[in-house]
């Protein structure tokens, strides 16, 4: 299938009135990255059967269209009804959903709400999707000649839902075939400094889809080819790897805290951290990934100086000869981190997160980061130049990427992957 473009309906108030971001529709866009189908627009209305139905008068008939939220079952809860009126088809009551949705009621033992019963209507023409996390099944169908499908608005329900009915679109024929993907996830490295090392790659294989993006963890790579482009692909995949080298922490979509604890559990060790300017994010983000009580043991939240001093026995003359962010605090962090909690590892950061507290010598975004641990202390001083927010989660990506090289035997500050942020 040739051509096939796709539409995204957002529907939601709270979308318009800035109190929740569309990332419903980002989630829609990935899930359909293996597919080559371009997404034409993305409309967000309000909670409203006429919005809805001029959003959907603007696809076109072959369109295949993504509507999401308002499969509730409250009454501003009005996407079946704004489909079934638009599509000009009864919305037709399911007895195999009434019958899904009350034994829901009966697992969880609270009463069914009369309301209820309104997820267990459908549109003809459209079959139900099961949610395997909540109530509101999602609906595929062909109706007006466009390739609908209509989820719920709750992330969590849309994200379960999304493979199942991408899945079913695909079974209808609704999608041109699967592209093969090479993803590498780089930590360290500036977007531009990767998009510069592939380049020779992408000038000798300009046929191939490549495409670079920032994430909360550095920067991705993608390359994607048909399936006559295999040979040029597993090339080109062969000459990234070799120019990425050791930036690279996974080849699938994982994050790097998990990387780190896989890591960290299959050497059977354990980790500490001495946080400072990122206040518990680093803990956050290792402790978000399951099982980490295997491998985590905790953490000293050191943001004044004093609490350095007593709970991490950091020298007071080092403090006030070098300041908070220096390398012999953040060394003398993670060694006393290491210490009091008996880690094998510790990770210290101290950072001058910003707006404001920087100095001429010390920026906004200088960061020292350690790591202690059974081969000594290493430390790295990084120039970071986001945000607050961007700042705080960059240390954190660095400190994890900087015991993942150092669990895989790398230098875990190796001066020439310090090109994040700016050299410092
Ligand atoms: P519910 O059963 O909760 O009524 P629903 O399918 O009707 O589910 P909505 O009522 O539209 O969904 O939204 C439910 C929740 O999902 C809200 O908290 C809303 O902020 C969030 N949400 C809705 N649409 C989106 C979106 N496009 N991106 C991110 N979050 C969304």
């Amino acid at each position: 299938m040739d051509g096939a473009r796709v539409r995204i309906v957002a529907v939601g108030d709270e979308l318009l009135e800035g109190r929740t971001s569309d990332t419903n529709s980002t989630r829609i866009q990935r899930a359909l990255g293996r597919h080559a189908i371009r997404v034409e627009d993305i409309a967000v209305v309000h909670d409203d059967e006429a919005a809805i139905a001029a959003a959907l008068d603007r696809t076109e008939v072959g369109d295949i269209v993504f509507v999401c939220g308002g499969l509730g079952s409250t009454r501003d809860d009005l996407t079946r009804e704004a489909i079934a009126a638009w599509a000009k088809v009864p919305l037709v009551v399911r007895d195999d959903l009434v019958a899904e949705i009350s034994e829901r009621y009966r697992r969880r033992g609270i009463p069914p709400m009369p309301e209820s019963d309104k997820q267990a209507q459908v549109p003809a023409g459209c079959v139900p999707v099961t949610n395997p996390v909540g109530s509101a099944p999602g609906l595929v169908g062909r109706l007006a000649g466009r390739r609908l499908a209509v989820l719920p608005g709750v992330p969590a329900e849309l994200q379960a839902l999304l493979p199942r009915v991408i899945e079913e679109l695909d079974r209808l024929g609704a999608l041109p075939a699967a592209r093969e993907i090479h993803l590498w996830r780089t930590a360290q490295m500036a977007e531009l400094a990767v998009a510069r090392r592939t380049e020779p790659v992408r000038e000798r294989y300009p046929d191939l889809g490549w495409s670079w993006w920032l994430v909360d963890w550095g920067v991705d790579v993608r390359i994607s080819g048909e399936s006559h482009q295999s040979a040029d692909l597993d090339a080109a995949a062969r000459a990234v790897d070799g120019l990425l080298g050791d930036t690279v922490f996974a080849r699938e979509m994982v994050g790097l805290p998990r990387v780190v604890q896989d890591l960290l559990m299959a050497s059977g060790q354990t980790l500490a951290v001495a946080e400072s300017c990122t206040g518990g994010l680093l803990g956050a983000a290792i402790t978000g990934e399951e099982g980490s009580s295997a491998c985590y043991l905790g953490g000293v939240l050191s943001y004044a100086n004093a609490v350095k001093v007593d709970l991490l026995a950091v020298d007071a003359g080092d403090l006030e000869r070098h300041g908070a962010v220096s390398r012999e605090v953040a060394e003398q962090m993670a060694a006393g981190a290491r210490t009091r909690l008996g880690a094998d590892h510790a990770l210290a950061v101290t950072g001058i997160a910003g707006p404001g507290g920087g100095t001429d010598e010390k920026p906004v975004g200088t960061t020292w980061i350690a790591l202690a641990g059974p081969g000594g202390i290493q430390s790295g001083r990084y120039r970071f130049s986001g945000d607050r927010d961007r700042n705080r989660l960059l240390a954190v990506a660095a400190a994890l990427d900087a015991l993942r090289r150092t669990l895989t035997d790398m230098p875990a500050f190796a001066p020439d992957a310090l090109t994040w942020g700016r050299p410092a």
